[in-house]
């Protein structure tokens, strides 16, 4: 595919218009709000051009790409008193990426989570892969999605879309095949991130990706996420092992704090759960049709967040191993519980649980799941 980078400030085609109502007088007044796609300039790295591209929508929601591991930046949305901040962890500049943080907004692949003692046989062959977790292998390996430079092009039909690619080379991070993958991002008027991912091989191999924001609704990383309330559609979750291995078992939440199926507190029991939250949610939806499948909600700022996915799997990290080393944009210190993951995706070590739904990708097949993140500040 042909390396389509657009011109510097590439700017917006569509506009709408905005009812907004003055407080004073009561009456309405219109506005006028771009939306569009702009791409800046953001560094090198691997002899190829790193780029930062703002999405925005009519309704002033802006969210921030790179094309280096494909990583959300920003996400700039209004709360209850239309008061724009940002509701995910970031840096303004490539530096803080190249610093290997934990995976702040990056995609990840080729395999989201954790594959047990880093190794997988698939058609009688056993494949070795990066141990880059103690002896597991977590998110892909050593250089995994999160840490490549994606081909980029920006597209503004009705709303702006940002498509990625990046082909893995037969044998990258031990996979097998080469892997074709696409991932477009797209910031519609309804303040939704859609994330469409695509992939193709020449190889079986397992495929899992995902996005790794860590949201704080409250547009402040001094609160924590304890606070936050959640609803996890899932009966049933998958328990694991110390080094965070699924041990097989699926397991009822019912009873236990894993129960999320009405709004909690994630603060209420999170003392229970060892290490805190860091676990796959088996979703209660029967199909890969896109559906519904968590609601986080913030009292501080009004927002709340619906997660949609095509996927079978939901983890929820609550930032558990955040220490405070490293700054937020603002210069606040990320401390632990103060941002939280919603990552859609298969179950973590499907490729040695055969009782899991599958992961494996054959050739002249298409990898194809969506997962989408709503934003809304309810009345
Ligand atoms: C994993 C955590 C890990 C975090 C950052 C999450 O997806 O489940 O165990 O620490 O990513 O690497």
């Amino acid at each position: 595919m042909k390396r389509l980078f657009a011109n510097l400030f590439f700017m917006a085609i569509t506009t709408a218009s905005l009812i907004a109502c003055n407080s004073n007088t009561g009456n309405k007044e219109e506005t006028t709000k771009k939306a569009g796609i702009t791409e800046t300039a953001w560094g090198e790295h691997d002899a190829k051009k790193i780029s930062l591209f703002t999405l925005t929508n009519s309704k002033g929601t802006e969210v921030k790409i790179t094309n280096y591991g494909g990583t959300v930046t920003s996400f700039v949305t209004a709360d209850k008193n239309g008061k724009q901040s940002g509701i995910v962890i970031g840096f303004d500049s490539l530096a803080g990426y190249l610093a290997k943080p934990p995976y702040f907004g990056a995609l990840i692949g080729r395999y989201g989570n954790r594959i047990g003692n880093a190794k997988f046989t698939l058609d009688n062959k056993t494949y070795q892969l990066a141990a880059n977790d103690g002896k597991n292998h977590l998110h892909g390996g050593l250089k995994g999605f999160d840490k490549v430079v994606w081909d980029a092009s920006a597209t503004t039909d009705s709303v702006p879309s940002l498509i990625l690619h990046y082909v893995s080379k037969d044998g990258e991070e031990g996979y097998p095949g080469n892997l074709k993958a696409t991932v477009e991002y797209t910031l519609t008027d309804e303040n939704e991130l859609k994330i469409e991912y695509t992939a193709e091989t020449d190889k079986a191999t397992p495929v899992n990706l995902t996005n790794h924001s860590y949201f704080n609704l409250t547009g402040d990383v001094n609160n924590t996420i304890l606070d936050h309330t959640l609803m996890i559609d899932a009966d049933n979750y998958t328990p694991v092992d110390n080094t965070l291995i699924p041990t097989g078992e699926i397991k009822q939440v019912k009873g236990t704090p894993f129960d999320f199926i009405t709004p909690q507190k994630i603060g209420s029991r999170i003392n229970s759960v060892k290490g805190g939250y860091d676990h796959n949610w088996v979703l209660n939806k029967k199909d890969s049709s896109l559906q519904r499948v968590a609601v986080l909600s913030d009292s501080i700022s009004g927002r709340q967040m619906e997660v949609f996915t095509t996927e079978p799997g939901l983890q929820f990290y609550t930032g558990n191993f955040l220490d405070g080393k490293l700054t937020n944009r603002d210069g606040t210190s990320i401390k632990q519980h103060t941002a939280l993951c919603l990552e859609t995706q298969h179950f973590p070590d499907s490729p040695n649980k055969p009782e899991f739904p599958s992961t494996i990708l054959k050739p002249g097949e298409k990898y194809h799941t969506v997962t989408i993140y709503k934003v809304s500040v309810p009345k």
